[in-house]
């Protein structure tokens, strides 16, 4: 019979954030269920790209949890970590993909970006806009992420910061775009583009909110 599919969220052993590592975990762990993908990703990860990404974090990791420097634990915002990473990395040439309603934001982004010697490219989700009419659907404007990835593409910018893109709209800039890519503003119009609000407030104020959807 089928292992049952990953269900880590409701694991009780966690094995895999533990030393002891003779613990018996559900059926359905993921490192049990698929051993060759245990393999293949250790594998990977040893690939000259992969490294050079994990080498740019754990260059963050040691400033962001730097034991001599204990009052600056925890007070790292994630600009400042997108900034350090760049760095470490070697990076010259960032990339913002904004929504353009976030453009105030996308701008400030850009000044600061700037302001630390890097270049900046900075795309509204407008650009080379599309009639949606062309796509036989309703609407007067469609935004082009997929026009946002292939311009950064050919700009040949280092890193990618994502501002404020719609759902949809930011899987298709993902799914185009070539250099590596972070977020900075997931975009939540109800909660001032902080999404996991809602998962604090999803056991109070905001119980029958989410019921049944
Ligand atoms: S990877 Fe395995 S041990 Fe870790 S949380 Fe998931 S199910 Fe549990």
């Amino acid at each position: 019979m089928a292992k049952p599919s990953p269900q880590c969220v409701k694991c009780t052993v966690h094995r895999c954030s533990s030393k002891e590592k003779n613990q018996t975990v559900p059926a359905s762990c993921p490192s049990e269920k698929y051993p060759d993908l245990v393999k293949e990703t250790r594998e990977k990860y040893q690939l000259p790209e992969n490294r050079a990404v994990i080498q740019g974090w754990l260059g963050l990791m040691s400033k962001v949890l730097d034991p001599q420097k204990q009052n600056e634990k925890y007070t790292w915002t994630r600009i400042h970590e997108i900034i350090e990473y760049a760095k470490i990395r070697g990076m010259k040439r960032l990339g913002i993909a904004t929504c353009y309603a976030l453009m105030p934001e996308a701008k400030m982004l850009s000044d600061i970006l700037e302001s630390s010697g890097f270049e900046v490219v900075s795309l509204s989700c407008l650009c080379g806009e599309v009639n949606p009419q062309d796509l036989g659907m309703p609407g007067d404007i469609f935004c082009n992420p997929i026009m946002q990835a292939e311009v950064l593409n050919r700009e040949r910018t280092d890193l990618n910061i994502m501002v404020g893109l719609c759902v949809g709209h930011d899987i298709l800039f993902l799914r185009h775009c070539t250099a590596e890519t972070t977020p900075l503003i997931v975009k939540d119009r109800a909660l001032g583009h902080n999404p996991v609000a809602a998962l604090y407030q999803s056991q109070g104020f905001f119980k029958d909110r989410f019921a049944g959807r």
